[in-house]
């Protein structure tokens, strides 16, 4: 476990550098997704056992509904899982079979059948903006719709947003994307914070933060004019699909194991743009759906 700040660990799993955060409070001690792999988990669950006294409420908390989230959910029966209250069920169901196919994939032991995890069950379900103790918890939805941030002391955990690993996955909704790192910008801004942590990979320390922001607003703005393009000029899916290597991040182009992502964002922020461009102006030569 590394300590990045004051009574918070970071362990970083081997698969996509999925971190798993453990915040030791005064009141509480926090796991925020819970890890993924049973011999970093168990390497958690020792870690923890010192803090694990009486007197601190043990909880789950979980950034959203991805099957690398919620792998380790079970390990921890005897802590309470906190979700957002937009906790997306469809979502859950895709990630445990997702779950099971990388499971079977690769032999992964897992303490129960493959296939027969079941989905969880929040004892919190936290609305944006409600805070319980000295954590503040704000829906921070566009990667799926069941984001969740969390603000303790000077610190920001913020899912899957921000990473210097990944470029923004969109899965949910752009326009919710847009307006979660605004408000991530703007929570960062008004609470001095100093410290973000997204789920993949290092943190980003002071001005490092605002960088990070910028970069992926970079990239949407790239798709976004790739779209809007394409729109304007009726372009074919494929003739759109066809430009998305152009698309830089971290001005380098994608790597090669991220292009399906890349792709479907392409997707999703064209069907995006062709629903509310046919909802406000008809426009007649924007036909044509994104492919499967
Ligand atoms: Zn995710």
């Amino acid at each position: 476990m590394n300590q990045i700040a004051d009574n918070i660990f970071l362990l970083t799993s081997v698969v996509q550098q999925l971190n798993t955060v453990v915040i030791i409070d005064k009141d509480y001690l926090v796991v925020i997704d819970p890890g993924f792999f049973p011999g970093e988990i168990a390497e958690i669950r020792k870690f923890l056992q010192p803090w694990e006294t009486p007197s601190r409420t043990r909880l789950l908390a979980l950034t959203h509904s991805h099957f690398d989230h919620i792998a380790g959910v079970p390990y921890f029966p005897e802590y309470a899982v906190l979700t957002s209250d937009a906790w997306d069920r469809g979502n859950e169901r895709h990630a445990i079979r997702r779950l099971e196919q990388f499971d079977t994939e690769f032999y992964v032991d897992r303490p129960w059948e493959p296939g027969h995890l079941t989905p969880l069950t929040p004892q919190y379900a936290v609305r944006h903006g409600q805070s319980l103790g000295p954590f503040l918890f704000l829906q921070t939805p566009g990667h799926t719709h069941d984001s969740l941030s969390i603000v303790y002391e000077h610190v920001i955990g913020v899912g899957d947003y921000l990473s210097s690993l990944e470029f923004p996955f969109i899965n949910a909704s752009l326009k919710d994307y847009r307006n979660s790192l605004a408000l991530i910008a703007g929570t960062v801004r008004q609470h001095s914070l100093t410290t973000l942590l997204s789920q993949h990979g290092p943190p980003a320390y002071g001005t490092e933060i605002p960088t990070r922001a910028a970069l992926a607003r970079n990239y949407i703005e790239q798709m976004c004019e790739i779209v809007e393009t394409a729109h304007h000029s009726g372009w074919s899916w494929e003739k759109t699909l066809s430009q998305a290597p152009d698309v830089l991040f971290q001005n380098r182009p994608i790597p090669l194991g991220l292009i399906p992502a890349h792709e479907r964002n392409l997707q999703t922020i064209w069907a995006e743009y062709a629903q509310e461009h046919t909802l406000s102006t008809r426009h007649p030569e924007s036909g044509g759906s994104p492919g499967d």
